[in-house]
């Protein structure tokens, strides 16, 4: 048998690495782990996690690495076959602590695939950008708006604007990206992971494109 596939995703906000994640996740039956999306869960519940994360995350800073290594190395762990990690690594320490932590594993990465989009139209579909609060499925008010205004397509949840995409902690974000993030991309290039993808474009234009990047691996 083939190989799982174990890739992560790598681009800035509003560059659709969520959206194209889950169509990843149900064609090659992946498992999710989305480290936004974790911390998300945690906030919402109250843990002492998302007590912790919540005042980065409102920022638009990183959450810090030891406590986000530690829940991504735990959800690798609790995904026997492939995955596909969304929003992590965010910055070189991270990558080299899961690169050492797959390589103990014998589960090395397949691919890095980075979704590459101009800073100014990241900046315009974040803003419009509301999430499901129950299941997390992305909308975008101009661009994907749900059947029924302020409810979930797939589930009938709440879709609620994150406190993290006001304006000025988007422009934090972007910044975070542009100085922790973008490094990965020579990171995994030097490697011979690094898999690019023009995010530019409707959602089936960038899955379609998504598909050749990775043709040779599936
Ligand atoms: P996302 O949903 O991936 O855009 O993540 C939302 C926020 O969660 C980020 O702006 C960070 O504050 C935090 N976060 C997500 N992933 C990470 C990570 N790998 N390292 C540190 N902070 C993270």
């Amino acid at each position: 048998m083939a190989d799982p596939l174990r890739l992560v995703l790598l681009g800035p906000p509003g560059a659709g690495k969520g959206t194209q994640a889950r169509r990843l996740v149900e064609r090659f039956g992946l498992d999710p782990i989305s480290t936004g999306d974790i911390f998300r869960r945690n906030i919402q519940e109250g843990t002492d996690l998302g007590r912790m994360a919540k005042s980065f995350i409102d920022a638009g800073e990183l959450v810090p690495d030891e406590v986000t290594v530690g829940m991504v190395v735990e959800a690798v762990d609790a995904a026997p076959g492939g995955f596909i990690l969304d929003g992590f690594p965010r910055n070189v320490p991270q990558a080299e602590a899961l690169e050492r932590e797959l390589a103990a594993r014998g589960r090395p990465l397949s691919a890095a695939l980075a979704f590459l989009l101009d800073e100014e139209v990241a900046m315009k579909r974040v803003a419009g950008r509301r999430t499901c609060q129950r299941c997390q499925t992305p909308y975008n008010v101009f661009f994907d708006p749900p059947r029924v205004e302020g409810v979930c397509d797939r589930c009938g949840g709440p879709i609620v604007q994150r406190t993290d995409e006001g304006e000025e902690t988007v422009r934090r974000r972007l910044e975070v990206y542009r100085e922790s993030t973008a490094p990965l991309l020579k990171f995994y290039s030097d490697q011979g992971l690094l898999r690019e993808v023009d995010a530019d474009g409707t959602e089936d234009e960038v899955a379609g494109r998504v598909a050749a990047a990775l043709a040779d691996l599936g």
